[in-house]
C-alpha cells in the first residue's frame, strides 16, 4: 500500500515523559494532539528515575499523580557517603531529612519506574492519539503550514509542531538550537527485581568516590534502580562491550572505594540498561539564554529543549513541568475567546511558554552541571572542600530545585 498524506493540527514529536505530558494536558484542555514515536512501543530505556516534589506537582496538575503515588515508595532519606572516608572514620558525609516541608509545601520523592509513569500517561490519552513506528526525518513549510516527511515515506500536514524527540531532537535542529554538548562523563544504569522483597529502607543513598557517584533508590518492595557515573578514561576502554563488562567494571569501581557489601549484592543481581554506558550530554546555558525555543507555530520541550546531566535527577522532571505549561499556553491560546486569528493565538500560546520556560531551562541545566563537577571532581582542593563542607549545600541545593510549582492546566 502506498503510504499516505494526511492533515493534523497538533502533531508532537516523541512519546517520552515531554510528549505524553503535553498531549494529556492538551488532552484535558478539550484540544486534540497526534503523537509520532519513531519506536514500535513506548521506550522505557534507562528503567526508572529520581521523581520529585516539582514533577508530583506536575503529575497532579495532569491528573495521574495519585496512581504513581499507590505503585512507588516515598525517600525518607538523602544520605551521602563517602566510602572511603567512612571506612576510616564512620562518618556519613551528609544524611538530609527528605520529607521536610520546602517553601511551597511539603517535598515529596519517590524513584519512579519509567515504564508505569508512560503507561500511566498514555492510558489516559484518547486510542490512536499515538502513532507508533512513525519517525519523523525532515521538516519542510508551505506557507504556515510544516510539511512532515516521515521515515516510512509518508508525509503529515501540521498547524502546529511541538517538538519532544529527545536529545537528539530534528525539531530542536530546526529552530537552531545549539548542538548538545559532551560534559566529559558518562552514565550506566540498572535494576534489580526481588520478587520476595529487598528488605531496603527507603533511602536516596549516594556514594561518593574519586571520579565517579553511584546512588541507590527502592522503587517499590521489590524493586532496586541503580546509576553510576563516571568520567571514562584510557584505562576503562571497552567496559561498554557488554553487560557483563559493564557491571563488573562498576563492581570493581565501587569496591575498590570501599562501598558496603550490601549495596554491591544489588549490583551483581541486576539487569543493565539497553544502552551500557551513556554519555553525558547538555545544552550549554549560555546558548539557551537567547536561543528560539519557538519560531512561529513551532517549539521544543523536554530534552528537545534543556538536556542537562543528571546530577539533580530533574531532566524528567523539568519535562513534565513543560508538558503541563505548554498544555496551559497553548490549550488557552486555542479555546480562549480572543478574537485574533488563530495563527497569532497559536504563535503567541507559545512565546508565552517559551517565555516561562526559558530561565528554569537555564537554572537547571547550569546547576545540574556545577553540581556533577563538584561532586564528581578529584582535585585535592575541591574534593577536600565538597567533603568538608559543601555536602550540605549541594543536598540542599537538590531539594530547592525541586521547591517549584509550574502551575495547573488552568492558571
Ligand atoms: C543516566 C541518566 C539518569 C537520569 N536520571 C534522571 C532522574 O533521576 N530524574 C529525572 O527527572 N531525569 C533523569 N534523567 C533525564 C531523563 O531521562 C530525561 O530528561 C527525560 O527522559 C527526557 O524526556 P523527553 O520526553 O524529553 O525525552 P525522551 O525520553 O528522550 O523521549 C523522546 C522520544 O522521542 C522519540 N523520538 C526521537 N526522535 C524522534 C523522531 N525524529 N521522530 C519521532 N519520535 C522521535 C524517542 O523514541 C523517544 O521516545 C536521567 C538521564 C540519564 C542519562
Amino acid at each position: 500500500m502506498q503510504p499516505k498524506d494526511t492533515a493534523e493540527d497538533i502533531v508532537i514529536a516523541g512519546a517520552g515523559l515531554a510528549g505524553l505530558a503535553a498531549a494529556l494536558g492538551l488532552h484535558r484542555k478539550g484540544v486534540r494532539s497526534v503523537v509520532l514515536e519513531s519506536s514500535p512501543m513506548l521506550r522505557a530505556s534507562g528503567f526508572a528515575f529520581t521523581t520529585w516534589t516539582n514533577a508530583f506537582r506536575a503529575l497532579d496538575a495532569l491528573g495521574v499523580g495519585d496512581k504513581i503515588r499507590k505503585q512507588h515508595l516515598q525517600a525518607q532519606a538523602y544520605v551521602v557517603t563517602h566510602p572511603v572516608i567512612a571506612s576510616a572514620t564512620g562518618e556519613t558525609v551528609r544524611e538530609a531529612d527528605l520529607t521536610q516541608s520546602g517553601k511551597r509545601g511539603p517535598n515529596e520523592i519517590r524513584c519512579v519506574r519509567r515504564d508505569l509513569l508512560l503507561q500511566a500517561l498514555e492510558e489516559e490519552l484518547p486510542r490512536g492519539t499515538i502513532r507508533y513506528s512513525s519517525k519523523i526525518i525532515s521538516i519542510e513549510e508551505d506557507g504556515d503550514i510544516k510539511i512532515l516527511q516521515l521515515a516510512d515515506g509518508s508525509v503529515l500536514r501540521a498547524k502546529v509542531l511541538i517538538g519532544c524527540d529527545g536529545i537528539n531532537s530534528v525539531v530542536a535542529k530546526w529552530l537552531g538550537l545549539a548542538k548538545p554538548s559532551f560534559s566529559g562523563r558518562s552514565a550506566a544504569r540498572g535494576f534489580a527485581h526481588y520478587p520476595d522483597g529487598h528488605g531496603f529502607e527507603p533511602k536516596f543513598l549516594q556514594f561518593v568516590g574519586d571520579g565517579f557517584r553511584a546512588g541507590m533508590l527502592p522503587c517499590n518492595q521489590t524493586d532496586i534502580y541503580w546509576f553510576f557515573t563516571w568520567t571514562p578514561s584510557e584505562h576503562d576502554k571497552g567496559v561498554d562491550e557488554s553487560a557483563v563488562k559493564m557491571k563488573q567494571f562498576v563492581l570493581d569501581k565501587l569496591r575498590g572505594s570501599k562501598v558496603p557489601e550490601e549495596a554491591l549484592a544489588v549490583i551483581a543481581k541486576s539487569e543493565m540498561s539497553d544502552v551500557l554506558a551513556a554519555p553525558l550530554r547538555f545544552r550549554p546555558p549560555l546558548s539557551l539564554m537567547t536561543a528560539s525555543i519557538n519560531k512561529g507555530n513551532v517549539c521544543v520541550a523536554g530534552d528537545a529543549l534543556h538536556p542537562m546531566t543528571p546530577d539533580l535527577g530533574q531532566g524528567g522532571c523539568s519535562a513534565l513541568e513543560d508538558g503541563v505549561v505548554l498544555a496551559r499556553c497553548l490549550g488557552e491560546a486555542l479555546v480562549g475567546d480572543s478574537a485574533a486569528v488563530e495563527n497569532e493565538r497559536i504563535e503567541a500560546g507559545l512565546r508565552e511558554y517559551a517565555r516561562i520556560r526559558r530561565w528554569r531551562s537555564v537554572e537547571l541545566v547550569a546547576t545540574a552541571y556545577t553540581i556533577g563537577f563538584i561532586q564528581e571532581s578529584n582535585h585535592a582542593i575541591v574534593s577536600f572542600l565538597r567533603d568538608k563542607f559543601l555536602s550540605g549545600v549541594l543536598a540542599g541545593r537538590l531539594l530547592k530545585m525541586a521547591d517549584y510549582d509550574c502551575g495547573t492546566l488552568s492558571n
